[in-house]
C-alpha cells in the first residue's frame, strides 16, 4: 500500500523561453520546450523521488497528454490512478523572459472534472496511507471529500493551499493537519478567511511573534508551514499540537544553492515534506522541515519543475 497518496492535478506545459513577454498584439520568437506540469503531478514526483511510495490520483483526457502523464508515472515509479475524462487532458501555456519573470494561461480541462465520486472510489487506498497531500487546482468539493476520507481514517492530511486565486474555505483548512501556503497564499488565505490585510512582499519580514499569530488567526488547531522562497520557512503550530517540536513556532533558512530556476519550488517542497512525514511519522516535525528545505533548494539548481527534482530521501539527510 501506498505511503503518501497525492490528490490533484495533471497538465502539459508548452513553455516558451523569450528575451521579453509578448505584448497585446505582438509576434515575437522564443524557446519551445513541452513537459509535465501540474502541482499534484509536481508534487507526486517529487514524493517519488524522496523516497515514498506514491500513488497519484488525477483526472485525464483520453489523447497524448494523458498517455504522457502515465509513461511519466510508469517511468518515475509511481503508481497513477485517473479518472477517464471526455475533456482533454490539462495544459498550461507559459512565457518566461530573461529575467525569468513569466506569464501563464490554464487550461484545466480533465482536471476540472476530477469528481467527488471518483475520489469516493479511492476510499481504501486514502485510508491506508501514512500521509495524504493536495493542492487547490481541483474542485474544491472534491478536493474537501479527499481530505474528509483521509481524517475519518486517521490519516495525516496536508493542504497546499495554491493556487492563491483558487477558491478555499474555513472548512477545508480545518480538514488539514498542516497547511503549506507560500508568502502569496497565504495573505490571499488570511485576507479571504479572517479580513486581515497584509502585503505578500511583508510577509518575510515579520517578526516570529507577529507571524505565529497570523498563523493561529487562520486555523485554530492546524500547523502551519508558510514557504519564504530564498529566504526559507516558517513553522507556527498549536500550543497543543508541537508534532514533536520543542517551539511553537520557528523559521528555518533556506538552502545555500546555485538557484537557476525557482519554477516547482514549492511542489518540491511539498512533496518531500509528506515523504520525509511517511518514512518516520513520529520524527520532530522540524526533520521534515528541513529535509523539505534541503530537497527544494536542490531543485532550483536545474530548469523545469517536475524534471528538475532531485533524487534525495531522508536517509541520504546529513544528520
Ligand atoms: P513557490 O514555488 O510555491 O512560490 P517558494 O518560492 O516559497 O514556493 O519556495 C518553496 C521552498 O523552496 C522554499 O521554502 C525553500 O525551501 C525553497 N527555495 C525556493 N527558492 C529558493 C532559493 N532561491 N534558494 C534556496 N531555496 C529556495
Amino acid at each position: 500500500m501506498s505511503n503518501v497518496v497525492v490528490v490533484g492535478s495533471f497538465n502539459v506545459d508548452h513553455v516558451w523561453r523569450c528575451e521579453v513577454l509578448p505584448a497585446p498584439g505582438a509576434t515575437i520568437a522564443g524557446r519551445y520546450s513541452t513537459g509535465p506540469g501540474g502541482k499534484g503531478f509536481n508534487q507526486a514526483v517529487a514524493a517519488r523521488r524522496a523516497g515514498a511510495d506514491t500513488t497519484f490520483v488525477c483526472a485525464l483526457g483520453d489523447d497524448a497528454g494523458g498517455a504522457m502523464a502515465r509513461g511519466l508515472a510508469a517511468q518515475d515509479g509511481f503508481t497513477l490512478t485517473a479518472e477517464a475524462c471526455s475533456e482533454p487532458t490539462g495544459t498550461g501555456g507559459i512565457y518566461v523572459d530573461a529575467r525569468g519573470r513569466n506569464t501563464i494561461v490554464i487550461g484545466p480541462g480533465a482536471n476540472a472534472a476530477l469528481s467527488i465520486g471518483f475520489v469516493q472510489g479511492q476510499q481504501a487506498l486514502l485510508a491506508a496511507a501514512k500521509v495524504v497531500l493536495v493542492q487547490l487546482e481541483s474542485p474544491v468539493d472534491t478536493i474537501e471529500a479527499a481530505l474528509g476520507l483521509a481524517r475519518e481514517a486517521g490519516v495525516i492530511t496536508v493542504l497546499n493551499a495554491a493556487p492563491a486565486d483558487a477558491p478555499s474555505s474555513i472548512s477545508l483548512l480545518k480538514l488539514a493537519d498542516v497547511i503549506t501556503p507560500n508568502e502569496t497564499e497565504f495573505a490571499a488565505l488570511l485576507n479571504r478567511h479572517v479580513g486581515e490585510r497584509i502585503d505578500p512582499n511583508d510577509v518575510a519580514a515579520l517578526d516570529g511573534a507577529s507571524l505565529h499569530a497570523l498563523c493561529r488567526k487562520l486555523v485554530g488547531s492546524g500547523t502551519v508551514v508558510v514557504t519564504l522562497g530564498a529566504v526559507g520557512v516558517f513553522v507556527s503550530h498549536d500550543e497543543d499540537t508541537l508534532r514533536g517540536d520543542a517551539q511553537p513556532y520557528y523559521r528555518i533558512g533556506a538552502e545555500q544553492v546555485q538557484a537557476i530556476d525557482t519554477t516547482g519550488a514549492g511542489d518540491a517542497f511539498n512533496g518531500a515534506l509528506v515523504a520525509s512525514i511517511a518514512h518516520s511519522p513520529d520524527a520532530p516535525f522540524a526533520r521534515h522541515v528541513r529535509f523539505a528545505n534541503q530537497f527544494a533548494g536542490r531543485s532550483t539548481e536545474k530548469e523545469g519543475a517536475a524534471v528538475a527534482m532531485p533524487h534525495f530521501t531522508p536517509d541520504d539527510q546529513p544528520a
